[in-house]
């Protein structure tokens, strides 16, 4: 008998991301795998979006957390499908938690399914969950420094969201600073300046998700 023998982690990780990477075009919904470290405002950002988004699109959600509902709680209070995944411990998503979450979810009623991942800045952007896109939020309170220190996520990601907004006049953050670093590190990216709490930024960064769900739909 011939046994595969998995060498690498990644690999084996690839080959379900694939599969779910299928299984969301056979069900023609968008899906955006969504990372910061923890603190930086994911869920906050996900809660205006859908304040901004749900009598346009049908969206659900999937939290990854270590520990607790809360999240997954705060996202059905909004009466949107929410899934929690906890990890026990493990500091990323990986795409078999995916595909065993997505038997609590029904696909076929969503336009966008956002994958909230555990909060950490490192390997969370090493972990293909078979996601269309990537993105990212950073807040202002973090500092310049983070996009040269842990460049895979910024270098991975097709939104970088700029987070706590209102708190930039506290803090040394300079937004110039870090539309340099991503010239070097992913000019590609679209950058959207945010402050969940006072909405500022929203709008804009609505309209690019529903935008990228459509052009799914009309595939
Ligand atoms: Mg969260
Ligand atoms: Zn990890």
């Amino acid at each position: 008998m011939k046994v595969e023998l998995v060498t690498n982690v990644l690999d084996a990780n690839t080959a379900i991301a694939e599969q779910n990477r299928q299984f969301f075009a056979a069900k023609g919904v968008f899906v955006l795998n969504l990372m910061s470290a923890p603190g930086a405002g994911k869920t906050t950002i996900l809660e205006k979006t859908i304040e901004a988004l749900k009598d346009q699109i049908r969206i659900g959600v999937i939290e990854g957390d270590i520990c607790t509902t809360r999240d997954a709680e705060r996202i059905a209070a909004l009466g949107i499908p929410a899934v929690q995944i906890n990890t026990d411990g493990a500091c990323h998503l990986d795409a078999n938690m995916i595909l065993r979450s997505l038997q609590n979810l029904s696909l076929e009623d969503l336009d966008l399914l956002v994958i909230e991942n555990v909060g950490n800045l490192v390997c969370p952007a090493e972990f293909d969950l078979g996601e269309h896109y990537k993105a990212m939020v950073i807040s202002v309170t973090e500092g310049n420094d983070k996009p040269t220190k842990y460049p895979l996520m910024f270098k991975e990601s097709q939104a970088i969201l700029v987070n706590k907004l209102d708190l930039l006049p506290y803090t040394d953050f300079s937004l110039e600073v870090l539309k340099q670093d991503l010239e070097t590190l992913n000019p590609q990216a679209q950058v959207f300046p945010i402050s969940a709490r006072t909405g500022e930024g929203v709008v804009a960064w609505s309209q690019w998700l529903v935008e990228l769900a459509s052009s799914i739909k009309s595939k």
